[in-house]
């Protein structure tokens, strides 16, 4: 006997949001690599490296960590100055050396195997609500809505929020917004839609409204308010810092330092460093840094008519103005002077090795 069943409940209609998106969205997406894979250690790498920098300068970054470290084990395993190299030129290398404590954890914890919900990804250490969610829905299609940047201002636009998107309170109220348009059926296919039509179309300063889909629903362009959402408070003042490095010479070795935690770059290395108040150092005042760290000097470069190179360097809070005195010493550096200052010399080749700031790369460059 056939028993009745009750019918299916039928997935509610889209939303007029995720329609749109999801009509616009295969019609105009970028071919992107980790877009073709489910695999969630090589989504969270693409993710992990797109929080820190663009597509374009993304691509070959996520490349060389899928090629040098096929599987969360392998970079488990790696060395972490090896790893911090491989990030060289991303800057902000505290989220290399997190990923690298993940990548261990994944491997201690876990069993090599990333936790395929949201919440079990957010006990991941460094893995926040944006990176879980793209993980889980894209590797393990759970219904969970990502807000990074460029969900903030589509939100933001369309719906007419105008809470200010860089105080953690007003994640609440975006995060109920985009949950109620998520289409649990499509839920990865819905989150990289919106992301990628902030990155393409509602973009932050000149979204392309005149052919926008969305354009007779968006509450800011009915409004003529597009330039003004989303709202985001200033960010803080930029300041400058004058670094004088002192690029101590012993015959064909140069004098370098693992620099502590507490300040920007920990773990890479630099030449010694004074930091002043002033742009200019006087020649007199070079040697006299360089005999405080116990070295003799031969010869310098620091003579006024020749002045030390400067380089400079933008953080996001900070710009740096680094002067670099050559100086070539008579006798190496003494034993305990040069390990309390934390200095070693190093031949070119393992200088090539060490992991370094930009800044220091950039100049070794030029002084070739
Ligand atoms: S109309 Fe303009 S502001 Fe509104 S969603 Fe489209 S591109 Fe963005």
């Amino acid at each position: 006997m056939l028993v009745p069943t009750a019918p299916a409940a039928a997935s509610p209609a889209p939303s007029f949001l995720a329609s749109a998106l999801l009509n616009w969205y295969p019609r105009h997406r970028r071919d992107l690599p980790w877009r073709h894979t489910r695999n969630p250690y090589a989504i969270w790498l693409s993710e992990v490296i797109l929080q820190q920098t663009r597509v374009a300068q993304g691509l070959p970054y996520y490349l060389d960590f899928l090629t040098s470290y096929p599987t969360v084990q392998d970079l488990a395993a790696a060395p972490e100055q090896e790893v911090l190299r491989h990030w060289q030129g991303l800057g902000y290398y505290s989220r290399a050396r997190n990923m690298h404590h993940t990548a261990q954890q994944v491997v201690r914890e876990f069993d090599g195997q990333f936790p395929s919900t949201y919440a079990g990804l957010r006990q991941l250490k460094g893995v926040g609500p944006y990176t879980a969610a793209a993980i889980a829905s894209f590797a393990f299609d759970e219904a969970v809505a990502v807000l990074d940047g460029n969900v903030f201002r589509v939100l933001a636009r369309i719906f007419g929020l105008h809470s200010d998107i860089a105080a953690p309170a007003s994640r609440k109220e975006f995060q109920a917004v985009a949950d109620q348009h998520l289409p649990p059926a499509h839920a990865a296919e819905f989150n990289q839609a919106i992301m990628e039509f902030g990155a393409l179309q509602c973009t932050p300063l000149k979204p392309d409204c005149l052919f926008c889909p969305l354009q007779s629903q968006c509450w800011a362009f009915q409004h003529g308010q597009v330039t003004l959402l989303p709202v985001k408070a200033k960010a803080k003042a930029v300041r400058t810092r004058y670094f004088h490095y002192f690029v101590l010479r012993h015959g064909e070795r140069l004098y370098l330092k693992e620099r502590p935690g507490g300040d920007i770059w920990q773990g890479l290395y630099d030449f010694a460093l004074a930091e002043t108040d002033a742009a200019t150092m006087s020649a007199a005042e070079v040697v006299r840094h360089v005999e405080a760290l116990g070295g003799t000097l031969v010869t310098s470069h620091v003579a006024e008519d020749r002045p030390a190179p400067t380089l400079r360097h933008v953080l996001s809070h900070q710009k740096l103005e680094a002067r670099f005195h050559a100086v070539e010493l008579a006798a190496a550096l003494p034993e305990t002077a040069a390990r309390d200052l934390g200095l070693r010399s190093y031949s070119a080749s393992e200088i090539e090795a060490l992991p370094k700031p930009v800044l220091i790369s950039n100049y070794l460059a030029k002084a070739k």
